[in-house]
């Protein structure tokens, strides 16, 4: 047995070696002749853990900083395999619209085409600037990174919505639902929004000015029962976004909105920045926010914390993709696409990642400081199955026969699912 074993290893070095080389069948007979001795000496070129082997030579061209930012593409783990689609898109890589009052830029399918189910955007308001009063065919979720905002909005019963929001807190508009948000003082503010549909598009909203400018005059006057001569001040062009004055006291604004009809109360805000985290392990935390805490919600999101050393347990979710946002640190992501393709790509603040829904996942922090990021879900409840809950409560018997891990290994796994390696609390 060992012999035969011996000799199939040979064959196809033999093979192996004519395909990388080219060598002829009169050298390779000549090898041969040499017997298993002159076969063992030849020293087959494989690719190495420093990655100086002959065959991993790169004379170049080569983009040095990109390299260095994407270690597992430059030199992939060994047991990536096969075609996986992209899953990667930096925001740097987004045409930055800047306006008066701030800037945007997006990150829909037309810039990563895996990403079909939702699409994010990145604004920067200063203070006093607007994004103008608007509305979307889709659902709008929110995190505020940096400074504060107002945020208004009114539903279909006329009910109205003046909230402001801090760096952590979110918010969500619900589909069709007009809204608008101003940067506060004394730096305005910075916030990433998540859309549930790849192909939303920032620039194509339905804009407040744009539709009155693009109504007859006398149809307006009309309808508000005035003279048309009120509108002719209406801007030709959408403001979008632009400088304004920084708006009054919160509490007049939320009653004057409120006259006649009521509040919505804080019905579209969420205080994130002061929820405790759904769990704590060593290895980081995570906050889990779905409609179970935040009703009106579509949008699931979890938000979590590695800390150095820290892994995102392997798992996938059955009932979304995922959405991911890189906010601080650097990490690694393998995407396990069955019939043996999988890819690992490396992010850092300000990428976007795309997992399609049930592709199985982990996410490692292999940076020095905590990795934080958003894993976000069109749906509205949050739903995971993680390997480890697999293994655990499956017969153990029936898991050992697949995997050999011992029987050991398969009764110490922890019953109830970790989310966050290593396990224990610190
Ligand atoms: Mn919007
Ligand atoms: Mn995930």
């Amino acid at each position: 047995m060992e012999d035969k074993l011996k000799g199939s290893d040979v064959q196809e070095t033999k093979l192996s070696r004519r395909e990388a080389f080219g060598i002829s069948s009169a050298a390779l007979a000549t090898v041969a002749a040499l017997g298993p001795l002159g076969a063992e000496a030849f020293q087959e070129p494989k690719p190495s853990d420093k990655h100086n082997a002959p065959n991993e030579t790169d004379p170049g061209p080569q983009n040095h900083a990109l390299a260095a930012e994407n270690p597992d593409s430059e030199w992939p783990p060994m047991s990536d395999h096969g075609t996986i689609k992209p899953f990667k898109y930096p925001f740097s890589f987004a045409r930055k619209r800047v306006e008066s009052g701030g800037w945007t830029r997006q990150v829909t399918v037309r810039e990563l085409p895996v990403s079909t189910e939702m699409a994010g955007v990145e604004m920067r308001l200063t203070a006093g600037g607007v994004r103008e009063l608007h509305w979307h065919v889709e659902a709008e979720w929110a995190i505020m990174l940096n400074g504060s905002a107002r945020i208004t909005a009114v539903d279909s019963t006329g009910k109205g919505f003046v909230n402001d929001v801090i760096a952590g807190d979110l918010w969500l508009f619900p589909p069709g639902i007009p809204h608008s948000i101003q940067g506060l003082g004394p730096d305005g503010c910075r916030f990433l929004l998540v859309f549930d549909n790849g192909a939303f598009n920032e620039f194509h909203t339905f804009l407040i000015t744009d539709w009155l400018t693009h109504t007859p005059k006398e149809v307006l006057a009309k309808n508000f029962n005035v003279p048309a001569s009120t509108f002719d001040k209406v801007p030709k062009k959408e403001l979008f976004i632009f400088q304004a004055e920084l708006p009054g006291p919160l509490h007049e604004e939320q009653e004057q909105v409120a006259q006649g009809t009521g509040s919505l109360g804080s019905l579209y805000a969420f205080k994130a920045s002061t929820m405790k985290p759904t769990k704590v392990t060593r290895g980081g935390e995570v906050k889990i926010i779905d409609s179970k805490i935040f009703p009106v919600t579509p949008i699931s999101a979890a938000i979590v914390t590695l800390k150095p050393g820290g892994l995102r347990e392997l798992h996938w979710h059955p009932n979304s993709d995922e959405w991911q946002y890189y906010i601080a640190g650097k990490g690694r992501m393998t995407v396990f696409g069955a019939a043996t393709d999988a890819r690992t790509m490396d992010f850092q603040a300000g990428d976007v990642g795309y997992i399609p829904i049930s592709n199985p996942h982990y996410i490692e922090n292999t940076g020095e400081g905590d990795l934080v990021f958003l894993e976000m879900f069109k749906a509205s409840q949050y739903q995971d199955v993680s390997l480890a809950e697999w293994m655990a409560h499956t017969p153990h018997q029936l898991m050992e026969q697949h995997l050999g891990v011992g029987m050991s290994m398969l009764k110490d796994i922890p019953k109830q699912e970790i989310v966050i390696a290593p396990a224990e609390r610190s």
